[in-house]
């Protein structure tokens, strides 16, 4: 085992990075998260060179002149554009941590789907960004961490971590990923149902980033109780009629954007259905007992809960802060390596 710094007053360079597919955080041991910006890279068109990455770069999307495009390097849970997440890597990394990183180490946590190819991409390119020693993590271990979970005692935890790209579900128990599933549903696919919604009903062009807009001003995925407000919400959308090309403004419904983000919805509770039939009988009666939790940024969709402990009944909590628990669960192996040694596979 290398040298543990046991200097906390931020000397100390260990990091934990989570490589989201919509966004990046960075957990600086001592300090807690210091980056959290999209993962996206803007890029002149025809060459890899990066003009702009995070937040800068995310404002480009669907406003780039032809000569830039943005570019999301992680999509569906894996990497698809190798030079860019490497340049996107190493540009946070420098972001969080100025100056020299002469013994940094890093963990990364990764979608349970990467394939061993991308597992190396990663630590090349983490290493390029100047870790001496790069451990990886995956992402449901470090949500159900982050979330508090007790992972290493010997009870079933079940955590369902939504992201931009994918779901990732698991059973956690001994410090072990007992069952998993990762399905290529998560908030970008509800973002896309809204625009295929609003195409079809009303002849209306809108871009992602308006899909998005939508789903966080006025989706959800069940009516909520204890807010009836949320029911007569409305969102005037602007895009572009579909015949006629002109520009057109459609006021829309939260029924509306309910209806629109069904099917994927649906098709998150059937991945969490499979995964509970898939689990050991005494594991999924701690879950029964103890109920799911729900991390990521799709865990803010209001109703989510609800509807997942009506169609399973297990209760279902939201973690507090779902978008940072990954990041929060990869800091904690920073934080206190040795004793979290046991979930970290050693990558280098
Ligand atoms: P990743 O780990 O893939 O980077 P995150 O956990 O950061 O993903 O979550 C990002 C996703 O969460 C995006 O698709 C975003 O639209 C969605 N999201 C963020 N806030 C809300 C909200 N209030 N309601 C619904 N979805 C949300
Ligand atoms: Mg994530």
């Amino acid at each position: 085992m290398p040298q543990a710094s046991s200097n906390k007053t931020g000397s100390s360079r260990d990091i934990g990075i989570d490589l989201g597919t919509a966004n990046t955080l960075v957990y600086a041991r001592g300090h807690g998260i210091v980056l959290n910006e999209p993962s996206v890279v803007a890029v002149r068109a025809g060459t890899t060179a990066a003009v702009a990455v995070g937040t800068e770069a995310k404002e480009t999307i669907g406003r780039t002149p032809g000569s830039i495009t943005a570019i999301r390097p992680l999509q569906g849970g894996v990497i698809c554009d190798y030079e860019a997440a490497e340049e996107m890597i190493r540009h946070f990394v420098r972001k969080a941590v100025p100056g020299r990183r002469p013994r940094t180490r890093m963990v990364v946590c990764v979608p349970s789907g990467v394939t061993p190819v991308e597992r190396r991409a990663i630590i090349h390119a983490s290493t390029r960004a100047g870790a001496k020693a790069v451990h990886l993590i995956e992402e449901p271990m470090a949500a159900a961490i982050g979330a508090g979970l007790p992972v290493s005692e010997p009870r079933g935890s079940m955590v369902v971590d939504i992201g931009g790209g994918t779901t990732e579900v698991a059973v956690i128990s001994l410090g072990g990923i007992v069952t998993s599933r990762s399905l290529r549903v998560g908030g970008d696919r509800l973002d896309a149902a809204i625009i295929d919604y609003v195409r079809k009903e009303h002849s209306l062009l809108i871009g992602e980033r308006t899909a998005e807009d939508i789903k966080c001003a006025i989706g959800s995925a069940w009516p909520v109780p204890g807010s009836p407000e949320l029911e007569e919400r409305t969102f005037t959308v602007r895009g572009r009629e579909k015949v006629a090309g002109m520009p057109k403004t459609l006021e829309l419904t939260a029924y509306d954007v309910r209806s629109a983000l069904d099917e994927p919805v649906e098709a998150i509770i059937a991945a969490v259905r499979t995964t509970l039939e898939e689990c050991p009988p005494e594991l999924s009666g701690d879950v029964m007992e103890y109920g799911i939790v729900l991390t990521g940024g799709g865990a803010l969709l209001p109703g989510l809960e609800l509807r997942l402990a009506s169609a399973t009944g297990i209760p279902v909590f939201v973690a507090e802060n779902p978008l940072d628990c990954v990041a929060l669960g990869s800091g904690k192996c920073v934080e206190d390596m040795d004793t979290l040694n046991s979930l970290l596979s050693p990558a280098k």
